[in-house]
């Protein structure tokens, strides 16, 4: 369905609860408006998936910004979510395996996971014609983006009607 990336983001954000009473997300809106093609509850899932691994790998706390950005590939628009986090970080050793399905770094030691759910992030992004975009630095933080086709009007099939 096609849908505003940035409502989107308003409304996982407004529901989303951060652990242990930690601030909320910073949240910039980029251009205010960004409609995408995608199954919104996979993009939820995506999101969330994301957002967990901000606030747990940083557990010292720090800021988690998220934010809407634009870019061109291959000359067509693209539209970003972009997490960040000031926490623990990765080496490129690590940042190279995030989406292995079981892996996780030896830095996430007594927090608790699965190594999945980078994993299904990637997939999701892959299956609506996106990618995942990863940076790190060890004992700093990190980016990740989760890219889309920027779809223009005309090319929704859905219309006006239907932004949710
Ligand atoms: P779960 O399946 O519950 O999400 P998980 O968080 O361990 O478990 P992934 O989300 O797939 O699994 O992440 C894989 C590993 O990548 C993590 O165990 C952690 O070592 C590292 N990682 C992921 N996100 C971050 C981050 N924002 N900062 C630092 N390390 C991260
Ligand atoms: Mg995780």
């Amino acid at each position: 369905e096609t849908l505003d990336l940035v409502h989107l983001a308003e409304s996982l954000l407004h529901d989303f609860n951060p652990p242990q009473q930690r601030p909320h997300p910073d949240f910039d809106r980029g251009r205010g408006m960004a409609l995408v093609q995608v199954d919104r509850k996979k993009m939820a899932q995506a999101i969330g998936n994301v957002l967990s691994n901000a606030y747990k790998y940083s557990p010292q706390g720090g800021a988690v910004n998220v934010r809407i950005v634009n870019d061109l590939r291959d000359g067509q628009p693209i539209v970003g979510f972009e997490i960040r986090d000031h926490g623990i970080g990765m080496t490129p050793a690590q940042l190279a395996r995030v989406s292995e399905r079981f892996y996780r770094a030896d830095a996430s030691g007594t927090i608790p996971g699965t190594g999945l759910g980078m994993s299904i992030v990637k997939e999701i992004m892959e299956l609506q014609g996106g990618q995942m975009h990863l940076e790190s630095e060890h004992g700093q933080g990190t980016v990740v983006t989760l890219w889309l086709p920027e779809v223009t009007p005309s090319q929704s099939h859905s219309g006006w009607q239907n932004l949710t």
